[in-house]
């Protein structure tokens, strides 16, 4: 395969559009926004799918599933909600179609109009809180912790593969608690394990913070969020987990009787992670060759090439060696396809980012060795065949590690403390990347640095950044008022 891909610097909006081809993860549909996300790329958000849904099941949460289509009069229940998304929705009006009177084709059917008209869901708050007060009485009902996995659709303008698409895959988590602080803590805990989540497995260090009230999900009082740095120094919202209040209780009625029979409103939260996630994969870790995948996400880890093709004294040390790897839990393909050279299976195995791949022909039998290559560091070496297995699995966790090292030297480097105006235009129009700077806690604010400057508030960091030390009296990066936070702006995806 050659050399097929736009290289980063040149353009790095086209070097992602190109992976996202070349490795066989998605295409694009008939459908503005729409994608299809091809076995490859499914595969790759199956390992996602799997691994987070363990650690819900983990803490305690359980899946369920609740229709695509919700009445259109349930989402004018809370008013923030509505105003949040009524721009994006598609409206479902008819259940019909009909052969077109004037000629070919199919039309809508008049008739076939529907009483209430539904909306495709982009989120579940309200069908999922008009179930909830049937399922809720007691405080013995609670909590009540539920996740579902399903697609939505948000009528998205500008769309980009994964990253922003009007259909996406994602799960959403909708709990309902006896306390305020209860739904809290669970906010905060899911913001832990997405964040866990995307430095253990995904190698993509995050920032975890605070929306402001501006950037909050339409309905919640607090939003949480874990942002990352994609190579080209914009940021990426990766996932989110917000309280609700008790906003979506009080609009569909959902009370409880506590321990001392008083009736009280629920507590909400709901937190999601979609298919972004593997907008963000690419963009933290991928190259000119292709896709680059930690080994803990890679549908396979390793893979086996003969050299220069396969016989049957090859077979025989590469079943050995598979044997061993799959005892260890490391997934291992043999490309023993004749009809193709090396040279073309090691660039396409590049291409789709596998972590290792060993190259095994006569000469290396001979010696008792193996040659390995690396993906991340593209670093040769030769094993001996004795103890590959172990070797090899020490190796795949050094990948991982290094990956996630380089992600967050990245993150640091391009973190940076502004004290006044000069440096923030410096930062987001020249050096890419974060600027963490005092702001007086004003959406107007906010607004007036979008506009001047294309950066948005990212979020109010739970930790601060390395290096950043406090001021006394501090003031607004723009309007020199009185600062009431310390903010994370960047340009984003
Ligand atoms: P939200 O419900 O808006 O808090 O979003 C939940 C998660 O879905 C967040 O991680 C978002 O970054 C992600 N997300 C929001 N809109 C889209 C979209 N159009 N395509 C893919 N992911 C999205």
């Amino acid at each position: 395969m050659a050399k097929e891909i736009t290289a980063q610097q040149e353009d790095y909006s086209q070097w992602y559009l190109d992976i996202v081809k070349k490795a066989n993860l998605a295409a694009n549909s008939k459908v503005r926004g729409c994608m299809v996300i091809k076995p490859y790329g499914y595969a790759v958000w199956e390992k996602m799918r799997d691994d987070l849904d363990r650690r819900f099941k983990e803490t305690g949460h359980q899946n369920a599933y609740f229709p695509l289509l919700i009445p259109k009069s349930f989402l004018s229940k809370e008013a923030e909600h509505v105003e949040g998304f009524a721009k994006e929705c598609a409206v479902v009006t008819h259940h019909r179609l009909m052969n077109d009177p004037d000629g070919q084709g199919v039309v809508v059917d008049p008739d076939a109009k529907l009483e209430e008209e539904l909306i495709i869901r982009p989120t579940s708050e309200t069908i999922i809180w008009d179930t909830y007060r049937d399922w809720i009485s007691s405080y013995r009902d609670l909590p009540l912790l539920i996740n579902q996995w399903a697609n939505v659709m948000r009528w998205e303008m500008r769309t980009r593969f994964f990253l922003r698409t009007a259909e996406f895959l994602w799960q959403e988590g909708h709990t309902a608690h006896a306390s305020q602080e209860e739904a809290v803590a669970e906010a905060r805990q899911m913001l832990e394990v997405y964040a866990s989540f995307a430095e253990e497995i995904l190698a993509m260090p995050v920032y975890k913070g605070e929306k402001t009230a501006y950037e909050r999900f339409a309905g919640a009082e607090d939003t949480y969020t874990i942002e990352a740095l994609m190579q080209d120094g914009k940021a990426l919202q990766a996932g989110t987990s917000h309280f609700l209040g008790q906003n979506f209780a009080k609009a569909f009625d959902v009370k409880y009787l506590n321990e001392k029979n008083k009736e009280e409103y629920v507590w909400a939260t709901s937190w999601g992670v979609s298919t972004r996630l593997m907008g963000a994969l690419i963009m933290t870790h991928s190259d000119d060759e292709g896709l680059v995948l930690p080994p803990r996400i890679a549908p396979t880890q390793v893979v086996i090439i003969p050299i220069p093709k396969p016989n049957e004294e090859i077979d025989a040390v590469v079943a050995k060696i598979m044997e061993e790897l799959k005892a260890l839990g490391i997934s291992v393909k043999y490309d023993n396809d004749r009809k193709r050279r090396p040279g073309f299976k090691f660039a396409e195995h590049e291409m789709h980012g596998i972590p290792v791949r060993l190259a095994l022909g006569k000469r290396d039998l001979a010696n008792g060795q193996i040659e390995v290559a690396r993906r991340d560091t593209k670093e040769k070496m030769s094993y001996p065949l004795e103890g590959l297995a172990e070797n090899i699995k020490n190796l795949l966790e050094e990948i991982q590690s290094n990956l996630f090292n380089q992600a967050k030297a990245r993150l640091d480097q391009g973190t940076h403390i502004v004290n006044n105006w000069e440096e923030f235009v410096d930062v987001i129009e020249n050096k890419g990347g974060f600027a963490y700077a005092y702001w007086d806690g004003t959406t107007e604010t906010e607004l007036k640095i979008k506009e001047l400057t294309g950066a948005t508030s990212r979020c109010i960091p739970l930790e601060t950044p390395t290096g950043a030390e406090e001021v006394a009296e501090p003031k607004c990066v723009l309007t020199g008022a009185p600062a009431k936070a310390r903010v994370l702006f960047a340009k984003a995806y």
